[in-house]
Protein backbone atom coordinates (compact mmCIF):
# COMPACT_ATOMS: atom_id res chain seq x y z
CA UNK A 1 0.00 0.00 0.00
CA UNK A 2 3.07 2.17 0.40
CA UNK A 3 3.77 2.86 -3.80
CA UNK A 4 0.55 4.14 -4.85
CA UNK A 5 0.92 6.72 -6.95
CA UNK A 6 -1.17 9.73 -6.90
CA UNK A 7 -1.78 11.73 -10.28
CA UNK A 8 -3.86 14.73 -11.28
CA UNK A 9 -7.57 13.88 -12.90
CA UNK A 10 -7.67 15.35 -15.81
CA UNK A 11 -11.12 16.50 -15.55
CA UNK A 12 -11.64 18.14 -11.98
CA UNK A 13 -7.45 18.52 -11.46
CA UNK A 14 -7.95 16.52 -7.95
CA UNK A 15 -5.00 14.37 -7.09
CA UNK A 16 -6.18 10.79 -6.86
CA UNK A 17 -4.65 7.16 -6.54
CA UNK A 18 -3.88 6.35 -9.83
CA UNK A 19 -5.13 2.77 -9.57
CA UNK A 20 -8.56 4.03 -9.08
CA UNK A 21 -9.16 6.09 -12.47
CA UNK A 22 -11.15 4.74 -15.25
CA UNK A 23 -11.36 5.15 -18.62
CA UNK A 24 -15.02 6.85 -19.04
CA UNK A 25 -16.99 6.12 -22.49
CA UNK A 26 -18.40 9.45 -21.81
CA UNK A 27 -15.43 12.11 -20.86
CA UNK A 28 -13.37 9.77 -23.40
CA UNK A 29 -10.56 9.61 -20.98
CA UNK A 30 -9.18 8.27 -17.67
CA UNK A 31 -11.11 10.47 -14.99
CA UNK A 32 -11.02 9.90 -10.96
CA UNK A 33 -14.02 8.19 -9.03
CA UNK A 34 -15.11 11.24 -8.03
CA UNK A 35 -15.85 12.59 -11.67
CA UNK A 36 -17.51 8.80 -12.44
CA UNK A 37 -19.93 9.88 -9.30
CA UNK A 38 -20.70 12.98 -10.48
CA UNK A 39 -21.31 12.10 -13.53
CA UNK A 40 -23.41 9.44 -12.72
CA UNK A 41 -25.49 11.77 -10.37
CA UNK A 42 -26.23 14.36 -12.93
CA UNK A 43 -27.61 11.39 -15.18
CA UNK A 44 -29.88 10.18 -12.26
CA UNK A 45 -31.73 13.91 -12.14
CA UNK A 46 -31.29 13.92 -16.17
CA UNK A 47 -33.57 11.26 -15.93
CA UNK A 48 -35.73 12.02 -13.24
CA UNK A 49 -36.19 15.18 -15.48
CA UNK A 50 -36.98 12.54 -18.31
CA UNK A 51 -39.32 10.89 -16.44
CA UNK A 52 -40.86 13.73 -15.04
CA UNK A 53 -41.54 15.09 -18.76
CA UNK A 54 -43.41 11.31 -19.96
CA UNK A 55 -45.55 11.45 -16.96
CA UNK A 56 -46.94 15.08 -18.72
CA UNK A 57 -51.01 14.52 -19.56
CA UNK A 58 -51.62 13.98 -23.06
CA UNK A 59 -52.46 16.60 -25.48
CA UNK A 60 -56.34 17.76 -25.29
CA UNK A 61 -58.73 17.27 -27.77
CA UNK A 62 -59.96 19.96 -29.97
CA UNK A 63 -62.57 22.30 -27.96
CA UNK A 64 -61.39 21.33 -24.85
CA UNK A 65 -61.82 24.26 -22.43
CA UNK A 66 -60.91 24.86 -18.72
CA UNK A 67 -64.16 24.42 -17.65
CA UNK A 68 -63.77 20.74 -19.23
CA UNK A 69 -60.99 20.16 -17.22
CA UNK A 70 -62.15 21.37 -14.19
CA UNK A 71 -65.05 18.96 -14.28
CA UNK A 72 -62.88 16.62 -15.15
CA UNK A 73 -60.45 17.21 -12.26
CA UNK A 74 -63.23 17.16 -9.62
CA UNK A 75 -65.01 14.32 -11.27
CA UNK A 76 -61.18 12.68 -10.61
CA UNK A 77 -61.03 13.83 -7.74
CA UNK A 78 -64.26 12.25 -6.40
CA UNK A 79 -62.92 8.93 -7.45
CA UNK A 80 -59.54 9.63 -5.73
CA UNK A 81 -61.62 10.54 -2.54
CA UNK A 82 -63.10 7.57 -2.35
CA UNK A 83 -60.13 5.18 -3.17
CA UNK A 84 -57.06 6.75 -1.44
CA UNK A 85 -58.55 9.21 1.06
CA UNK A 86 -56.53 12.41 0.47
CA UNK A 87 -56.06 14.21 -2.44
CA UNK A 88 -51.96 14.40 -2.94
CA UNK A 89 -49.79 13.18 -4.68
CA UNK A 90 -45.54 13.19 -4.03
CA UNK A 91 -44.12 14.38 -7.28
CA UNK A 92 -40.56 14.18 -6.41
CA UNK A 93 -38.19 17.13 -5.59
CA UNK A 94 -40.08 17.47 -2.04
CA UNK A 95 -43.33 18.75 -3.75
CA UNK A 96 -46.37 17.49 -3.91
CA UNK A 97 -49.40 18.23 -6.00
CA UNK A 98 -52.86 18.57 -5.34
CA UNK A 99 -55.26 17.04 -7.39
CA UNK A 100 -58.06 19.19 -6.14
CA UNK A 101 -56.87 22.20 -8.24
CA UNK A 102 -53.56 20.79 -9.79
CA UNK A 103 -51.53 22.85 -8.26
CA UNK A 104 -47.80 21.43 -6.99
CA UNK A 105 -45.66 22.80 -4.32
CA UNK A 106 -42.96 22.06 -2.20
CA UNK A 107 -44.01 20.23 1.10
CA UNK A 108 -42.54 19.50 4.06
CA UNK A 109 -43.15 16.57 5.48
CA UNK A 110 -41.31 16.92 8.67
CA UNK A 111 -42.43 20.42 9.79
CA UNK A 112 -46.16 19.56 8.21
CA UNK A 113 -45.78 22.55 6.44
CA UNK A 114 -47.80 23.87 4.76
CA UNK A 115 -51.38 22.60 6.46
CA UNK A 116 -53.28 23.40 3.38
CA UNK A 117 -52.84 23.43 -0.66
CA UNK A 118 -51.63 27.44 -0.81
CA UNK A 119 -53.80 27.87 -4.00
CA UNK A 120 -57.37 25.77 -3.17
CA UNK A 121 -56.72 25.58 0.72
CA UNK A 122 -57.64 21.92 0.22
CA UNK A 123 -55.68 20.60 3.83
CA UNK A 124 -53.24 18.00 4.23
CA UNK A 125 -53.76 15.72 6.19
CA UNK A 126 -51.03 15.15 9.00
CA UNK A 127 -51.17 11.60 8.45
CA UNK A 128 -51.55 11.29 4.61
CA UNK A 129 -48.62 8.84 3.33
CA UNK A 130 -47.24 10.03 -0.04
ZN1 LIG B 1 -11.85 13.97 -11.20
ZN1 LIG C 1 -55.13 22.76 -4.34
Amino acid sequence: MTDRIKVKCNKCEEEMFSDEFVIDPDYQMAVCPNCVREKNQRKEVWKEVADEKEKEEPPKPPGWDEDDELIERLHRQKQKDKSEGFGFKDVGFGKIKCSKCGYAFKYSVDMHKPDSCPYCFNPIRPRSKF
